[in-house]
């Protein structure tokens, strides 16, 4: 309770991944409402320069970055500001600030399996998770939704797609939904959809995140150009709605204004749309199970004129493919191909191997991937690390000189 009643109580919030581009549309909003929110603590990987500046503006009690040398510099940056912000330092930082008595909403917005333990750490607290990072479902979905249920915790999808699907079951209904028959998982196709299949193993860094629709960070834009997102979403869609797999369909949508669709057994079909802006969905998971304004601008029907739909070209798109069959599979198949993924996608950002290097790279490390789906977080990580060397070793073999520690290894 704050000391006057008619002030309403506002929500602590914790940005892990203020930096990014989740994190950015988060602070936007969280801007629009501050009689309803206040940032509770901010997280970066090495930025610390926008991190002082989000700290000077949004005052949290804690700010945190990946190492020591970034930490010096935002107290350098920080020195004089009378800000009484605490930096912490490194996972352990993460994890406290994800899991602290004084927060109450977690956004969890750190790119890949950096981002699982300081979200699985909200979770463990009971907190009210909002969830971009969906390598954290790839990887751990059966003992991250095990958590979800005992710990009670309150999770809200934000990826757009997922947050559409949640709203389309009757808002909130999501895991005991009836009758429903599948799901319709929308994507744009991203910026190749129809660029010659000669021309893919030219495409660029720069071409490959240009994405038509949504503007977002390096990583999930090349998942987007490859269909490795929607991939990623499948299994996210899995774990998140209890679905069979079967029941997942994904349709390609390119201009982004229906973001995923609930098709009912009496023949309904339940949709949300939007403009293609994350944050309409980081709106809803804050706000839940009310609204706020987001500053998104409202949907012209009659300016869009037209929706297309089609199926999705796993010629064009074989990440899509190999990740159809992995969400088929075992729960290893599907760690092992996140992590060779987030490799290879850096490598080709790197200008290190072809955009059409990465499905093969992925293909052979699944390859060499057992079966299992009896997992602890130590097996999570273990199969998470060799999937990764076996990358390293898959570019290797081609000639690619490329060192692990640019891999991103969940232990550093
Ligand atoms: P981004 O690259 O723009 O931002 C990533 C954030 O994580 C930054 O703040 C960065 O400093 C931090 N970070 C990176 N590596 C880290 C590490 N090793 N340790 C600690 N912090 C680290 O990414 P983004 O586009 O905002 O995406 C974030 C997550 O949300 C991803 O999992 C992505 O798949 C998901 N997502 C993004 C969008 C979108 O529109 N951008 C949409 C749906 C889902
Ligand atoms: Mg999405």
């Amino acid at each position: 309770m704050t000391g006057n009643s008619n002030e309403p109580v506002r929500k602590r919030v914790t940005i892990l991944g203020s930096t990014g581009s989740v994190g950015l549309s988060t602070l936007d909003v969280i801007g629009r409402n501050s009689g309803q929110y206040q940032v509770f603590a901010l997280t970066a990987n090495t930025n610390a320069t926008l991190l002082a500046e989000q700290c000077r503006q949004y005052r949290p009690r804690f700010a945190v970055l990946c190492d020591e040398a970034a930490a010096r510099q935002l107290r350098a940056l920080l020195a004089g500001s009378e800000l009484a912000t605490e930096i912490l330092v490194g996972p352990a930082g993460l994890n406290q600030v994800a899991a602290h008595a004084d927060t109450d909403y977690v956004m969890a917005a750190i790119v890949g399996a950096a981002g699982l333990a300081s979200a699985l750490a909200a979770v463990e607290a009971g907190k009210r998770l909002l969830l971009a990072n969906k390598e954290a479902l790839v990887m751990s979905g059966s003992l991250f939704m095990q958590a979800v249920r005992t710990r009670q915790s309150t999770l809200l999808p934000i990826d757009s797609e997922h947050n559409a699907i949640f709203q389309s079951m009757a808002n909130g209904a999501a895991t005991h939904a009836t009758g429903i028959r599948k799901i319709l998982l929308t994507g744009s196709g991203g910026p190749l959809r129809q660029l010659p299949l000669a021309q893919m193993s030219q495409v660029t860094p720069d071409q490959a995140c240009a994405h038509p629709n949504w503007s977002m960070g390096r990583k999930i834009s090349v998942d987007s150009a490859t269909m490795m997102n929607k991939g990623l979403e499948i299994i996210e869609a899995k774990w998140l709605f209890d679905l069979d797999v079967n029941q997942i369909e994904v349709v390609v949508h390119p201009q982004s204004i229906i973001h995923s669709m609930v098709d009912y057994i009496d023949g309904s079909i339940v949709a949300q749309l939007g403009n293609p802006d994350m944050r309409t969905p980081i709106a809803h998971g804050l706000a839940w199970p009310n609204r706020i304004d987001s500053g998104v601008s409202m949907l012209d029907m009659t300016a869009i004129g037209r929706l297309d739909f089609e199926p999705p070209d796993l010629q064009r798109f074989p990440c899509l493919r190999l990740a159809q069959e992995v969400a088929r599979g075992a729960q290893s198949l599907a760690i092992a191909m996140n992590a060779a993924n987030e490799v290879v996608v850096q490598a080709f950002l790197d200008e290190l191997i072809l955009f059409t290097d990465i499905p093969l790279i992925i293909e052979s490390v699944l390859e060499q991937t057992d079966t299992d789906d009896a997992l602890t977080m130590a097996s999570i990580l273990a199969i998470d690390n060799h999937a990764r060397q076996r990358a390293v070793k898959a570019m290797q073999r081609k000639g690619v000189s490329v060192k692990s520690s640019r891999a991103g290894d969940v232990n550093a």
